[in-house]
């Protein structure tokens, strides 16, 4: 893969406002439909916020139903701010991430207090629920602030047009001066749009359509037949190894002895097996970490992924008869009564 030299050798760009105006007639003839776009003067913030707040990681085929409900159900930010907050939730069910919600009956309440939204990026920023992206976003869409709105889109499309050669989000100062280069002085709203347009459904993650992308001329990596070797990818970090022991007594009746995870934590409030803590050493001396002294045997080995590590358990199993003394916390539970965690699961699946 080779690196074209710019235009201008003392810019990290050939971007220009040329560009942004070839991206904005394009926007004119191919912008997609959407019920919180307007075609004619500015859109309602409430509208835009509503609609930037429920599309976060989830799709505009999946938000537009819901979009269209809660607006007619809820026209302005004071009806919502106004309404009860459980049909609000219920409304919301089957959108995810429900921290969303929380947070937009937070700012309906916050703005509806105030008596309207404030009209700047950064004034927008101090609400509950929204981060740098959705406030630019508003900024722009709402209020024709020209600030550069830079989601994962618009990420893709300028690592392409530039060959950045580092992850765009190790970046941001040169994808945001990129898109601050095309920007039109008197359309920040639909050029913002343009580009998240453009992102999805010409400059897509695989197979970009280059013959028909209005930035064809000044793409770098269209000229040079790489555009899918961008975005350049963060190295993925290796997960660390844990290890670890646990042990399954069980009693003739079918019950194990389990205890309660501390709260704070990886299956915090959890119950487990008793056993070791996790970590990147075996235990030296495992049977330190049995409930009682018992004819321990071997069961063999689960693993378990986490985000962050990869955890191998050695399970020792054991009849266990009457007379046996327990630490303190301990509980004898059925194992499909337990409400064990998958980990858990698997474990006492090995030793059973
Ligand atoms: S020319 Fe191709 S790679 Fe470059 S911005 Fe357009 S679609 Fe993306």
């Amino acid at each position: 893969m080779g690196t074209l030299p710019p235009v201008n050798p003392r810019s990290d760009h050939d971007l220009d406002r040329a560009a942004g105006a070839a991206l904005l007639a394009w926007y004119d003839r191919h912008r997609r439909r959407m019920p919180w776009r307007v075609t004619r003067g500015r859109p309602d913030p409430y509208r835009v916020w509503l609609s930037e707040i429920m599309l976060q990681q989830t799709t505009v085929a999946a938000v537009t139903p819901y979009f269209e409900r809660f607006t007619q159900r809820w026209p302005t930010v004071a009806a919502l701010a106004a309404a009860d907050e459980a049909d609000v939730m219920a409304a919301w069910a089957g959108l995810g991430y429900y921290a969303r919600a929380r947070n937009l009956i937070a700012c309906a309440k916050a703005v509806a207090a105030a008596g309207a939204f404030p009209t700047t990026a950064a004034g927008l920023r101090t609400l509950p629920g929204v981060g740098a992206y959705t406030s630019a976003a508003v900024a722009a869409i709402a209020f024709g602030e020209p600030v550069a709105v830079v989601d994962g889109n618009v990420e893709r499309v300028v690592s392409r047009l530039l060959m950045l050669d580092v992850p765009p989000k190790r970046a941001p100062a040169r994808v945001a001066a990129a898109v601050d280069a095309m920007m039109p002085p008197r359309r920040p709203g639909d050029f913002a749009q343009a580009m998240m347009d453009l992102g999805a459904t010409i400059c897509t993650p695989r197979k970009p359509v280059c013959s028909l992308c209005p930035l064809r001329a000044p793409c770098r990596a269209a000229a040079a037949g790489a555009a899918e070797d961008f975005p350049v990818k963060a190295p993925k970090k290796a997960r660390a190894i844990w290890e670890g022991v646990v042990f399954a007594p069980f009693r003739p009746d079918g019950t194990c002895l389990f205890r309660i995870r501390p709260a704070r934590g990886l299956l915090g409030g959890m119950p487990e097996l008793f056993g070791s803590a996790w970590d990147i050493a075996p235990p030296a001396e495992p049977f330190a970490f049995a409930p009682f002294a018992a004819r321990w045997q071997e069961a063999g080995v689960v693993t378990h992924g986490f985000t962050h590590a990869e955890l191998s358990l050695r399970v020792f199993r054991a009849d266990a008869a009457g007379g046996l003394h327990p630490p303190a916390g301990a509980f004898w539970k059925a194992p499909e009564e337990a409400g064990l965690p998958t980990l858990m699961k698997k474990a006492v699946a090995r030793a059973a």
